[in-house]
């Protein structure tokens, strides 16, 4: 029976000819030659936390819940073969007992690890890279139903392409990482003028291992947070459960969903309650075990946007912001949230060559969002900014061509190994093009 798939936001739905749950290597690699065989695509599906349609498909959906958790762990070396299946938050809970620890994580843990490397998920650190910089090695199910690895040294333009792959060269079935011994996580959040943060932006980034801030739109304070390392051997300090459940449930998911109710119901008020939100911010300083800091829970929900730029414009495309916002005909309820992060070698990371900048814009959802995430793309468009591969954009092919130095050494790998478009959707279609041999560059 065809079951409709939905993705978290309700911003892409699908209706899968057929819905296979594999648990082992053979049984993925069958389904994707049974697929080939029927003269059908096919997709996995991560958690469906992507904004856009990037996992949805007509064809055959291969469901990796039955494919998760540990396969092989050396503590020694920190190296960590995962299922591809596994999600975050099963990854971290199954590190912690290890002593181990991902160097670095956005802000939730519901994805799945191989979701969230493929669309290049980061979080924060001007001397880190996203999610799939932490990856050594990848296993995966070809087109043809065959299996390959892939490393540094093994197939070493398959592991450039395939770690920030967008689901389109192959089934990832197993993942290996290089983990860091467990560390804890001393967190400071507090407001500060906005136009002081920008000021000194360059020195917030280098002076915390992982600085980001957020911004409503229509306050003059930003929620600065600076997470950094504690030495090995630190006890956490963490919240008291009362005051955790306090601020993070009740403050940030129920307070917040209701202001945000409020506000798209009665739209003048958006203004007002956005500062009363800015106004609002709590200051706290707790640790903590790092993933316990990297993650919270998000109930309220929104869409979104986000584009890496040139860290040196990050100033620049602010003060747009700041001054078109404002004039825009619907209001935002949303704050903006900006990260950084180090330059890496991915063909398809949105941090590729260069160190970065993100900058992510929201709106909740049900509330119209077009105009202001079309002004955003036009400002950070004008910057050469490369849009998060799991969050809404419009960008195609010809022009994330321009913005990727490695796009058609993408493409060229993509369509040696999937040349008649088995792994094909129309989201890939929009922003790789067809999968057909294209001539090497
Ligand atoms: C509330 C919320 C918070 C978020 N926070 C952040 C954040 O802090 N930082 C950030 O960068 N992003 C963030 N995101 C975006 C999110 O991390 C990405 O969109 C991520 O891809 C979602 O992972 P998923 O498991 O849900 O994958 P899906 O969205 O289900 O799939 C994503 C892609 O991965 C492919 N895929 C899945 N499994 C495999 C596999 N085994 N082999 C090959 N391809 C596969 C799918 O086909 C699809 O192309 C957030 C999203 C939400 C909704």
């Amino acid at each position: 029976m065809r079951t409709q798939w939905t993705n978290w936001a309700g911003t892409a739905t699908a209706t899968p000819h057929s819905v296979a749950a594999p648990r082992d290597v053979e049984e993925i690699a069958e389904t994707v030659r049974g697929a080939e065989r029927d003269g059908r695509t096919v997709r996995p599906l991560g958690s469906g936390h992507s904004f856009t349609d990037i996992a949805a498909t007509s064809g055959v959906a291969i469901d990796l819940t039955g494919w998760s958790g540990i396969i092989e762990a050396d503590p020694a070396s920190g190296l960590v073969t995962v299922r591809s299946g596994t999600t975050l938050r099963r990854l971290n809970a199954e590190l912690d007992r290890l002593g181990l620890a991902m160097a670095n994580l956005g802000d939730i843990d519901a994805q799945t690890l191989s979701g969230a490397i493929s669309t290049g998920t980061h979080g924060t650190g001007s001397r880190l890279g996203g999610l799939a910089t932490q990856v050594e090695a990848l296993e995966l199910v070809l087109a043809d139903g065959t299996v390959a690895r892939c490393s540094a040294t093994e197939r070493p333009d398959l592991f450039a392409a395939a770690r920030i792959g967008l689901g389109a060269l192959g089934v990832i079935t197993a993942i290996t990482l290089r983990c860091v011994p467990s560390f804890v996580l001393a967190a400071d959040e507090h407001a500060e003028p906005l136009d002081g943060v920008l000021a000194r932006i360059d020195e917030l980034a280098e002076d915390n291992d992982h600085f980001e801030f957020y911004w409503f739109p229509y306050g003059r304070n930003a929620l600065v947070k600076r997470n950094n390392r504690l030495p090995a051997g630190s006890e956490p300090k963490p919240l008291g459960p009362m005051r955790h459940y306090f601020e993070y449930e009740v403050m940030e998911n129920k307070v917040f969903g209701l202001l945000c109710r409020l506000g798209r119901a009665v739209r003048p008020l958006v203004r007002p309650l956005n500062r009363l939100s800015s106004s609002a911010l709590s200051t706290r300083s707790y640790s903590d075990h790092s993933h316990r800091v990297f993650t919270t829970n998000r109930q309220v929900r929104f869409v979104e946007s986000e584009f890496a730029v040139p860290r040196e414009t990050l100033h620049e495309v602010l003060s747009e912001l700041r001054a078109r916002v404002p004039r825009l005909r619907e209001p935002v309820m949303f704050p903006v949230e900006v990260r950084v992060a180090a330059a890496d070698d991915i063909w398809l990371s949105t941090a590729h060559g260069r160190d970065s900048a993100y900058i992510a814009i929201h709106q909740y959802l049900g509330m119209p969002y077009r105009e202001y995430f079309d002004l955003f793309e036009s400002v950070v468009g004008a910057v050469g900014g490369r849009p998060h591969w799991g969050k809404l954009h419009t960008l195609d092919a010809a022009t994330l061509a321009t913005r990727y130095p490695r796009f058609e050494d993408f493409r060229r790998i993509r369509a040696e190994l999937d040349p008649a478009g088995r792994f094909a959707n129309p989201y890939l279609e929009r922003v790789l093009g067809p999968s057909r041999p294209v001539s090497s560059s």
